[in-house]
């Protein structure tokens, strides 16, 4: 993690912790913590999204808050800053679940979610050499989540990514399918995922997590479980923020790092790449 990442992890910690102090709701505190993140151009998300071997963005997000299990997302969207934002749009604006692709990007432009300044070029890598070039093992993430617990104890979960490295165009990862990328219900906990999608996706990571402490396993136990089950299962890779509706939490990973931190208000917040 470069000195910049660590700064904006702490800043976004801040003004997430400052809003729940404040008495906001969780699902608020997530989405202005993630969009903090997206902006910095510092992660994979946003910004700072990687391209897909077509040299275009196209980016995947999803949030959902524990009480009535309400939940959106975007997949596939090109050109907008905020997925974040899109995802809670489709969540607080409309009757469904998920958007995707052009007519999810035309979705957020008509509730006018900032644009990112660069429209990228397109490559001019033929089909056939896309598929030569994909990458069947995702390894360098860097997709951005949260996840938080407010006052009237609702917890809430989100992620936004830009994809992993060398995928073809119209690749979907587990960022925005509910259950695998992120999962939230105050009568179990909140789950945000980043890693290897392909991996997460065929073990519904974030739901499972959410399954073993709704059988009375620790945060730390349940997602230690899972990431396990991960490995055994798919060969996969990724990492976990759980936190559960009574305060208890685990930053845990099966990758080399995950830049990831915690506040709870007391001194400076904690910020490490590994756990
Ligand atoms: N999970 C994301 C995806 O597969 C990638 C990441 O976490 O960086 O799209």
């Amino acid at each position: 993690m470069t000195s910049s990442q660590a700064a904006c992890l702490r800043g976004a910690l801040q003004v997430g912790y400052h809003l729940l102090d404040r008495g906001s709701s969780a699902l608020v505190a997530v989405e202005q913590t993630i969009r903090i993140l997206e902006r910095s151009g510092l992660f994979n998300a946003g910004n700072g999204a990687h391209r897909q071997l077509d040299g275009v963005r196209r980016m995947d997000a999803s949030i959902m808050e524990g009480e009535r299990l309400r939940a959106g997302a975007v997949a596939s969207i090109e050109g907008i800053v905020h997925p974040i934002t899109a995802a809670l749009l489709v969540m607080e604006e409309t009757a469904h679940v998920l958007l995707v692709g052009p007519l999810a990007t035309k979705f957020a432009k008509y509730h006018r979610i900032e644009l990112q300044k660069h429209q990228p070029t397109r490559g001019r890598l033929s089909y056939g050499s896309m598929l030569k070039q994909m990458t069947t093992k995702g390894d360098r993430h860097g997709t951005v989540g949260a996840v938080a617990l407010d006052r009237s104890g609702t917890v809430a979960a989100g992620a936004s990514t830009g994809g992993i490295d060398l995928m073809l165009p119209g690749r979907v990862g587990d960022t925005p399918i509910i259950g695998c990328g992120v999962y939230a219900d105050n009568e179990t906990g909140a789950v945000s995922m980043t890693g290897w999608g392909e991996s997460i996706m065929r073990v519904a990571v974030a739901k499972t997590i959410c399954d073993r402490l709704g059988q009375g396993k620790t945060a730390g136990t349940a997602a230690r479980w899972v990431l396990q089950k991960l490995v055994t299962r798919v060969n996969g890779s990724a990492g976990t923020l759980v936190l559960t509706p009574r305060g208890q939490f685990a930053i845990s990973h099966v990758t080399s790092h995950m830049a990831a931190g915690w506040w709870d208000g007391k001194g400076k917040p904690t910020v490490r790449d590994q756990f």
